[in-house]
C-alpha cells in the first residue's frame, strides 16, 4: 500500500523540498501550511500530482487525518519573521506540536520533528554536542522561537516516554538552498539578494560571528535516512547512547564568519556594485555555532556532500531568476 505522508508547513523552503522527494519516493503527500512564510509558488508544480494534495490550514487549530507518518515542520525559522508575531511562534511550536502527537497517538503515525540549533541559544561549549543543554534567554526577542522549540522537543520527549509515539527529531544547523523566500531575511538570501540588485550588503555587528551552513539536499537525505530506520533499531541505538529519546544534530560543521560569507558572496557574484555596512548586531545573536555531527553519522551512515561554495553557487542560480 502507498505510504501516506503529511507535512506542516510543507509550502516552506524545507518541507516544498521534502514533499518533492517524498512524493519521488511514491508516497501520498499532503502539505498542510497556512501560508505566513511559505508559499503556494514552492509546491506549484506538485499540485498536478495525483498523490500531492495541499491544505490550508494553521497548525495551532486541531486537525485530523489518517497517515502513516507525520513530518512537524510548520513554524516561521527566520528571526524577522518569528519575531513579527512572537506570541503565535510560541502557539506555532506548542501547540502544533501538541496537535501532530495527539493525531500520532490516535492513529500510530510516526513522527518526525524539525528541532534547531537555536536549542543550545548563545553556546558555551563548541561544537555543540546533543549532550550540550544550551544557553538560552527565556525572555529575551528570541526566546519564543528558542523556548517554543524547546518545549516542542520536550513534549516530543514526554509522549515518547509516556504514550510510546514512534518521534524522531533532528536538531537542524543553518540551512540554506533553492526556495527561500527572496525576502526570508536570512543571511544567505539576504547576501544574494542585496549582491543581485546591487544594494549594500548589510552585515551585522562587525561580522565575527560565526555560522554553520548546510546545503537543503543534505538535510533531506538525513531526514529520509532517519525516517526509514525501524524502530527498535531506534529505540537500541538511543539507549545504549542513554538518551532515550531519538534527537540527532544535523548540519554541516564548515564553520565559516559572516563576514567571509558575506565575501565569498561577492567573489561569486564579480559582477556585483554591492558593498558591504555594517548594522548593528541584532540582540542575543549566538557568536558561534558548529554542529557535532559524530552521532548523525553514527547512526545514519550520513554526511554532509555539499561544500558551501558550491551550495552558495546553486542557490545564486535560483535566485538569478527570482530577483527577475
Ligand atoms: P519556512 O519559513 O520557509 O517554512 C515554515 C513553513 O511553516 C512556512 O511554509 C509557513 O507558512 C508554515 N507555517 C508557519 N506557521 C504555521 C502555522 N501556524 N500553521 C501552518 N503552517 C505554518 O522555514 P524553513 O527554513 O523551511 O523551516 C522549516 C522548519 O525547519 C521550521 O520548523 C524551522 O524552525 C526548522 N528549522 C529550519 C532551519 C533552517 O536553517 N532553515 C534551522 C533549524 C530549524
Ligand atoms: N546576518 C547579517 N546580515 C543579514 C542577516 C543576518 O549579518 O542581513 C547575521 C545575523 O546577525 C547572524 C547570522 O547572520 O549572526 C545568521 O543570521 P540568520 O538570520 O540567517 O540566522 P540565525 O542563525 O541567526 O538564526
Amino acid at each position: 500500500m502507498t505510504k501516506k505522508s503529511l507535512i506542516t508547513g510543507g509550502a516552506g523552503f524545507i518541507g516544498s523540498h521534502l514533499a518533492r522527494r517524498l512524493l519521488e519516493a511514491g508516497r501520498e503527500v499532503t502539505v498542510m501550511d497556512n501560508l505566513f512564510t511559505g508559499t503556494k509558488a514552492n509546491i506549484y508544480d506538485l499540485m498536478d500530482n495525483p498523490r500531492f494534495t495541499f491544505i490550508l490550514h494553521d497548525v495551532t487549530q486541531p486537525f485530523w487525518g489518517q497517515f502513516d507518518e507525520v513530518y512537524n515542520l510548520a513554524c516561521p525559522a527566520s528571526p524577522i519573521h518569528y519575531q513579527r508575531n512572537p506570541v503565535e511562534t510560541i502557539k506555532t511550536s506548542f501547540l502544533g506540536m501538541m496537535n501532530v502527537l495527539e493525531l500520532a497517538l490516535k492513529t500510530k503515525a510516526r513522527v518526525f520533528h524539525t528541532s534547531t540549533s537555536e536549542i543550545y541559544g548563545d553556546p558555551n561549549v563548541h561544537p555543540q554536542p546533543e549532550s550540550y543543554w544550551g544557553n538560552v534567554n527565556t525572555i529575551g526577542l528570541r526566546s519564543c522561537y528558542d523556548e517554543g522549540k524547546r518545549a516542542a522537543e520536550t513534549l516530543c520527549a514526554d509522549y515518547a516516554r509516556e504514550y510510546n509515539v514512534d518521534v524522531r527529531m533532528i536538531r537542524i544547523f543553518n540551512t540554506y538552498g533553492p526556495n527561500m523566500h527572496p525576502q526570508d531575511g536570512r543571511v544567505i538570501s539576504n547576501f544574494i539578494m542585496q549582491a543581485l540588485k546591487n544594494k549594500p550588503i548589510t552585515l551585522y555587528g562587525d561580522g565575527s560571528q560565526t555560522r554553520s551552513f548546510q546545503y537543503v539536499d543534505d538535510l533531506v537525505n538525513a531526514i529520509q535516512l532517519f525516517m526509514a530506520m525501524d524502530p527498535k533499531k531506534v529505540k537500541a541505538f538511543f539507549a545504549q547512547k542513554d538518551m532515550g529519546v531519538p534527537v540527532v544534530n544535523v548540519g554541516n560543521p564548515g564553520e565559516y564568519t559572516i563576514k567571509q560569507l558575506a565575501e565569498e558572496t561577492l567573489r561569486q557574484l564579480p559582477e556585483s556594485r554591492s558593498q558591504i555596512t555594517f548594522q548593528p548586531l541584532p540582540k542575543d545573536d549566538p557568536k558561534r555555532r558548529k554542529p557535532d555531527i559524530a552521532l548523525a553519522q553514527e547512526l545514519l551512515g550520513w554526511t554532509p556532500e555539499v561544500p558551501l561554495r558550491e551550495g552558495l553557487s546553486r542557490t545564486i542560480a535560483y535566485f538569478r531568476n527570482a530577483a527577475l
